[in-house]
């Protein structure tokens, strides 16, 4: 496996993450430090808090903290809040704050100003965008020449099948409050599944489990020609590739602000309404936030004009004001160019998984084709030999995290083992290891070693492990994606990666 002539010359002299875990005699860290060397992006990092120690490829989950956001809440705690108090709704700009950063955001996703309003979960976004949007669906099919009760119906709501599950619940109580049916559609069957009764097609831009990236403009113009309307969940890419709502004329997009934006924690979501759409977007939660005059305390609801209309309460301000500082991170920075380094790094761990990974151990669930590709590489771990039949070594002590009595298959404990040492991507059901690349700060140092790392657990599995035992629950074969257990907690709680959400 080692290329002797690389291994004469000494990869990499500046110190970095690979280094540190003796990327010397690696067939390819000399590639990945000639890549880091010319990426353009890679001065980006020191915007973030990271350590060297480890390789953090989760950002598609919980994106790393950016430095401005910690100095900036001790101005919005110790003055905004505790000096300002009430005042800052309007001199700190709090009041006005949904809709400011929800420009940020626009400009990120190829929205125009005034489009995309920051407010509440993406879950109570999905629920807004498809009920408002089957309300519009409806009223274009009783506008049409020859409307209802003669024209269609409008009573289906199609939902990407493979959505992560929020979308799924959130769509099919949408749909019973609709008197819609909902029906589970698999999005590279989208288009002919289309017909006169739909009202709306909810649909991820980027699988969250195999980071395939969907066709927005093609299902986004099927979806208009068949008269009803569309509502993209961006959460997988925003932040990691361009999105052009406004160029391709999507209706309602909705996503999180956690993953690739750095928000934090809980940071508040977005909802995207197309100027277009404005004055007839209905909310199915008109809070006081989205009224016309909220201060006039009117009894009757009458919606304001904008984006704003897609508020409803009083905002999350300290949520909301550390995704702003977090936005800065973005500065000057080309969603191009972040596209242009995600394929890269993606391509690289491909490559890097191929050259060093036992063969026949993982297979890529992500496709190959760059237009079909996320900024995240999943790999299906193979059966190989199981985890759990060795006995007090690391990797033993690893098939215990992850391959409990709920019967967590030997990926959770290969990725259990991989965080001990020091490579922090996730695990989903049933046997899928999930490694988000994080353009702003992972760099091809971070992927090399990880693929390295990678191999190592699998060898050390190997050879500490026979085949695992009858009744064993590693050796249960995978039956296909369980999307419902996704956030189950591990039993013994393992790394503590089953307990995080998405
Ligand atoms: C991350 C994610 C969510 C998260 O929803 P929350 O309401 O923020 O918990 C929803 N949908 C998709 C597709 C996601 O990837």
């Amino acid at each position: 496996m080692s290329d002797t002539a690389e291994q004469s010359t000494p990869p990499m002299t500046v110190t970095g993450p690979g280094d540190r875990s003796g990327a010397a005699g690696r067939p390819l860290a000399a590639e990945a430090a000639r890549l880091d060397a010319a990426d353009p992006l890679r001065a980006l990092r020191d915007r973030f808090v990271l350590d060297e120690e480890t390789v953090y490829l989760d950002g598609n989950s919980l994106g790393a903290l950016p430095r401005g956001v910690a100095p900036r809440m001790a101005e919005v705690i110790g003055h905004e809040w505790g000096r300002m108090r009430i005042r800052s709704w309007e001199e700190s700009g709090w009041w006005t704050a949904p809709e400011r950063v929800g420009d940020r955001i626009g400009e990120l996703i190829g929205a125009a100003p005034g489009q995309v309003v920051v407010s509440d979960s993406t879950s109570v976004n999905v629920f807004k965008a498809v009920v408002a949007a089957v309300r519009v669906a409806r009223a274009d099919a009783a506008e049409a020449p020859g409307g209802a009760p003669d024209g269609p119906v409008r009573d289906e709501i199609l939902v990407d099948a493979t959505s992560f599950p929020t979308d799924g619940y959130i769509a099919e109580s949408a749909a019973r409050m609709t008197g819609c049916v909902l029906r589970p559609v698999a999005p590279g069957e989208i288009v002919g599944a289309l017909g006169p009764r739909t009202a709306v097609v909810l649909v991820n831009h980027v699988d969250y489990r195999t980071g395939r990236l969907h066709d927005l403009p093609g299902i986004t113009a099927a979806v208009h020609a068949a008269g009803a309307r569309v509502v993209w969940d961006l959460c997988h890419s925003a932040g990691a590739l361009p999105v052009g709502l406004d160029e391709h004329g999507v209706d309602l997009a909705v996503g999180c602000t956690y993953k690739y934006l750095n928000g934090g924690p809980g940071a508040p979501a977005y909802l995207y309404v197309a100027r277009a759409l404005q004055p007839r977007f209905d909310s199915p939660l008109p809070g006081w936030n989205s009224h016309a005059d909220p201060f006039g305390m009117e009894p009757r609801y009458t919606p304001a004009d904008g984006a704003v209309r897609g508020r409803v309460g009083t905002p999350d301000i300290l949520s909301l004001l550390a995704l702003e500082a977090a936005l800065d991170a973005w500065d000057g920075v080309e969603v191009t160019a972040v596209r242009a380094k995600s394929l890269a790094l993606t391509d690289f761990f491909l490559r890097c998984v191929g050259a060093y990974v036992p063969p026949g151990r993982v297979e890529p669930v992500t496709p190959e084709a760059h237009g079909e590709r996320g900024s995240q590489v999943s790999l299906r771990c193979l059966p190989g030999r199981p985890a759990g039949a060795g006995t007090g070594n690391g990797a033993g002590a690893a098939a215990g995290a992850g391959s409990g009595a709920d019967g967590v298959p030997a990926a959770g404990a290969v990725m259990a083992e991989l965080i001990r040492r020091g490579v922090v991507g996730d695990f989903r059901r049933p046997d899928v290891l999930r490694f988000g690349f994080t353009p702003l700060y992972t760099g091809f140092a971070d992927v090399e070693r990880a693929a390295w790392v990678l191999a190592e657990v699998l060898r050390d599995q190997d050879a500490a492990g026979g085949p695992a035992a009858p009744g064993d629950p590693a050796a249960v074969p995978a039956t296909g994606p369980r999307p419902a257990a996704d956030a189950v907690p591990a039993a013994g709680g393992g790394a503590g990666k089953e307990a995080r959400p998405l």
